[in-house]
């Protein structure tokens, strides 16, 4: 599945040029016996299959020996939920390693004896993680320098100071009779500024109030 997506475009020109690099690996080659097998029947009981921690543990070891620094992640919709913030973090450290599959669950022991850090990229179950680590690595990759054609970690962006992006408008200027506000055609750019940032606050307030702090006041 990968680089999949990231292999084109900004981030898969990144990608060819060396700006980042990913090391896709199967956790099967770690596998049990003649069929390689990874997973098996929960204990207890219940649906789906559950990763085993020997196979597991064999397969991160070989890819992150113990003393790599960087943090182990597991996909995984019970885990901390994937944000600006976090992505910012991940991004100005060493890299990662995402640990992403199509099963009902990982064995508890091995995400505690190897210190794995569940994250969630939403409140909904994906079939597989390979998709959630994608998203992750995406919004890492274009805040890594070089990536992006401009800067990408300029205040302005969704969830950058805390405010969703004001809108955008472009040619033509009248369009099935909306025409672009006023203040953007006027070259007043203290103007242009207190207008853009008053619509990010009044987009903000309408759709996400849970960014001002003021998520339960309704
Ligand atoms: N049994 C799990 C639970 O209830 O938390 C859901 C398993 S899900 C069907 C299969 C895989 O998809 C998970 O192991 C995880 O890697 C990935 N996945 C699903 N939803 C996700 C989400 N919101 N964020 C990150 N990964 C997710």
């Amino acid at each position: 599945m990968f680089p999949g997506p990231l292999g084109v475009s900004l981030s898969g020109d990144a990608l060819a040029r060396g700006a980042w690099s990913l090391e896709a690996r199967h956790i099967r080659d770690h596998g049990l016996g003649r069929h390689r097998a990874v997973d098996d029947t929960p204990a207890g009981g219940g649906p789906g299959m559950v990763l085993r921690c020997d196979v597991l543990a064999a397969a991160i070891d070989a890819a992150a020996p113990p003393g790599d620094p960087r943090p182990r992640l597991l996909m995984s919709p019970r885990g901390r939920p994937l944000t600006q913030a976090l992505v910012r973090e991940l991004a100005a450290g060493p890299g990662a390693v995402v640990v992403c599959g199509r099963f009902e669950g990982v064995d508890e022991r091995l995400i505690e004896g190897r210190g794995l850090q569940e994250v969630s990229i939403g409140d909904y179950v994906l079939s597989g993680g390979e998709i959630a680590a994608m998203v992750l690595l995406d919004a890492c990759v274009r805040l890594l320098p070089g990536v992006m054609g401009h800067d990408a970690s300029g205040t302005e962006e969704s969830f950058e100071g805390g405010l969703l992006e004001y809108p955008h408008y472009t040619r033509p200027r009248l369009w099935e009779d909306r025409s672009i506000p006023d203040v953007l055609l006027g070259g007043n750019h203290a103007a242009i500024a207190r207008w853009r940032r008053a619509e990010a606050e009044r987009l903000t307030r309408e759709r996400r109030p849970d960014l001002l702090g003021e998520g339960g006041k309704g």
